[in-house]
């Protein structure tokens, strides 16, 4: 690259890092990932070591982080407060190690900490008591925090010993307290945070302290500003030091006396990390001891004795090619993003759910647009946002079809729901899901039967509905692509073995709507039978614990079509079992109480039972218990002080009991 091309690169990314760290330091609201950041400010960096006339003392390579927000007041940091430089691979640890040895020789010890993803602050003490708190700001100005700070717990505001100290951490926000917020903040409508990080920092960073005090923050100490008067000579002494005073540090530190070392602690730390309950985006690695980290000084932007490992990103950019369309078993049309294939956490993401066309239009998702992809952990990948800086005009905008992409029926938006759904019983594509869904794991379990083997017995025309799996031989069978002799024996082999199957696998095979596997089993062990439960009425359903009116409505519904009894009877044919085959319970009608049948309410403070355990003794004897009194209550038991439901049921001339009548019977 020549010098002109490389200036006009240089201004370029200098303009973009500029306006990203405004948006990050600033206004806490990211719209690019740290990785894609980080790629920018490297490639700024690389450029800057080619030609060094480049390199400006403005540059976003040679400054700290953001600046101090009006409104507060600004504190001058006595110790520069720097930012870290970055690693991303074995190698770049590996040079650093190089480095540090070069410069201070052999016998070197390493402090790996854990890389806590919040924002760092600086708390100075008095005699012992915590006078100011303050942010980073640009490193050499913060803003004043300090009754921001005061709302964290974990901060002493006296110390054990009255020591005039000034020490540094991480204040973060704990997960649960960021899914909290979110949850909070969608529900009021407002703009979610992009990462924890972000969400401490604009808690931090608020006029008013109540707001922080409602946002669960913590901190994590990990150095102390100016260690020299202390006698403390070495980075871990100062972190039981700090210990002993009262600070929280964070204890999965560990001291390494070789690289290698280090890059184990990494690399267990790459996994472990999503069980920890606050986010870490890395490692750190400091030189131990302060004569050698002294020895190595710093830059205008980092120390030269420590290094951020960071994780591989688990948020990327990369391109929405177009929208695909399925259909699933119960005729729900998705839309999925197929995406220019890219490296998330690990993996090859091509594709991402869309869910439905209100996310579409929430997320304003055109296709051409260059989208965040986020993949934490083993969570299927999801658009995040889309980059709108990067539009050129060519993006489309995307419209769900009205009509199936694979019968062409009418679609159709059933009350309540954001799905489009295809209601044609016949639609190919639910019958090959519904097929699917039938020989999976929970439902009859056949092995070697999954979706590319269903796919092509659906082509070859050789299976049109489940009964038809029972009709396949061998000689079918092994006509399929990529399928041996002793496959097709094996496939044969475990379909037969399905035919021994309890009912509840059959039940939730059949995919009656809203009958999951825990319903199919209570069903299952309710009836006894599938001819038990085809007869089964309403009342009987619903009499049932955990079936509500939808799911026995549901059922009924499913048992009145002419095609599922024949189905039934196909099934029964091949001596497809449908008994259950586990231990029973007992019906509704055998059990002598009078709660067994009923529908009842409980209310009030009861005195002799928790509220928990009678509605579990109730149960045993046959009763249902439900939240709020209806006309389908049968009766109601009402403690102390009950409200408007006793009100609500005298309304209704529902039966009420006090506490010692519901006992009497329970003791009967
Ligand atoms: P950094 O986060 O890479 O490292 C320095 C910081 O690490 C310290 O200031 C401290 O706060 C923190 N830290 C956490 N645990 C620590 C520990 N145990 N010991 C020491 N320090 C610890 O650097 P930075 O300058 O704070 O910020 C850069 C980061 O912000 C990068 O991850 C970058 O991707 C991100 N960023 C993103 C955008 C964006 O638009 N997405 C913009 C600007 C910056």
């Amino acid at each position: 690259m020549s010098v002109e091309t490389a200036k006009i690169r240089v201004q370029e990314l200098h303009e973009q890092l500029n306006r990203y760290n405004y948006e990050y330091y600033v206004l806490d609201n990211p719209s690019i990932p740290d990785a894609e950041y980080d790629q920018l400010l490297k490639e700024l960096i690389d450029l800057e070591t080619q030609f060094p006339e480049l390199r400006k003392p403005d540059s976003p390579s040679q400054r700290v982080g953001g600046q101090a927000l009006e409104g507060f007041q600004k504190v001058e940091h006595k110790t520069a407060m720097l930012s870290l430089g970055n690693a991303f691979n074995e190698q770049d640890l590996r040079d650093f190690d190089r480095r540090v040895r070069q410069a201070v020789g052999e016998g070197i010890a390493y402090v790996c900490e854990l890389k806590i993803d919040g924002l760092a602050v600086s708390l100075r003490y008095e005699n012992g008591y915590f006078v100011q708190g303050a942010t980073r700001g640009d490193g050499q100005i913060g803003e004043d925090i300090t009754e921001n700070l005061k709302t964290i717990r974990s901060i002493p505001l006296r110390l054990a010993e009255p020591l005039s100290i000034e020490v540094r951490g991480e204040a973060y926000m704990p997960k649960k307290s960021f899914e909290k917020l979110n949850e909070i903040k969608a529900e009021q409508g407002e703009v979610p945070f992009a990462n924890p990080r972000n969400a401490a920092a604009g808690s931090l960073r608020q006029l008013d302290p109540k707001i922080a005090a409602s946002r669960n923050l913590d901190l994590f100490l990990y150095a102390i500003a100016d260690a020299g008067n202390t006698g403390i000579q070495s980075h871990s002494e100062g972190l039981d030091f700090l210990d002993k005073l009262g600070f929280k540090t964070n204890a999965n530190r560990q001291k390494c006396a070789t690289i290698d070392e280090v890059l184990q602690y990494v690399e267990s730390w790459g996994e472990k990390r999503l069980d920890l309950p606050y986010e870490i985006d890395g490692i750190v690695i400091k030189v131990d001891m302060f004569d050698q980290q002294e020895a190595l000084g710093t830059t205008a932007k980092s120390p030269r004795w420590a290094i951020a490992y960071k994780f591989p990103a688990e948020e990327v950019i990369t391109r929405l090619l177009g929208i695909e369309l399925n259909v699933g078993r119960t005729g729900v049309v998705t839309p999925t993003a197929l995406l220019e294939p890219v490296q998330v956490a690990g993996t090859t993401v091509k594709r991402a759910s869309l869910h439905n066309e209100d996310l579409i239009r929430e997320k304003d998702i055109h296709i051409g647009d260059y989208v965040v992809i986020k993949k934490a952990g083993d969570i299927i990948p999801e658009v995040v946002n889309v980059i709108v800086d990067r539009r050129n005009g060519e993006e489309e905008e995307f419209h769900m079809p009205t009509h199936c992409p694979e019968c062409e029926s009418e679609l159709v938006r059933l009350e309540e729901e954001v799905a489009l759904r295809c209601i044609n019983p016949s639609c190919p594509a639910q019958i090959r899901e519904g097929l699917i869904h039938f020989v999976s794991r929970n439902a009859m379990n056949i092995d070697g039967l999954g979706e590319k083997v269903i796919t092509q017995l659906f082509r070859e025309n050789l299976v049109h509905d489940v009964a038809d799996l029972y009709r396949l031989t061998k000689e079918q069978v092994v006509q399929l692509e990529r399928m041996g002799e002793k496959s097709a024996d094996n496939l044969i082999q475990a379909i037969e073995a399905s035919k021994g199957n309890s009912l509840e696998k059959l039940l939730f095979g059949l995919g009656i709507r809203h009958v999951g596997a825990k319903a199919a089993k209570t069903l299952a062990q309710y009836f006894g039978t599938m001819s038990e439960l085809k007869e089964a009425t309403y009342d009987e359903l619903v009499a049932i614990n955990e079936i509500g009116d939808k799911m026995a409505d549901a059922v009924v519904t499913y048992f009145d079509q002419p095609e599922v009894l024949k189905l039934l009877e196909e099934l029964a044919s091949f001596s497809v079992n449908m008994t259950y085959k586990g231990p029973k319970q007992v019906k509704v009608e055998d059990i002598d109480s009078y709660f067994a049948g009923k529908t009842i309410v409980l209310t009030g403070k009861l005195e002799q039972l928790s509220r928990n355990e009678a509605k579990a003794q109730i149960e045993q004897l046959g009763g249902k218990v439900t939240g709020s009194v209806s006309k389908k209550t049968d009766l109601v038991i009402a403690g102390e002080e009950a409200g408007s439901k006793l009100t609500k049921a005298q309304e209704l001339g529902i039966e009420v009991w006090d506490e010692n009548r519901m006992l009497q019977e329970l003791n009967k």
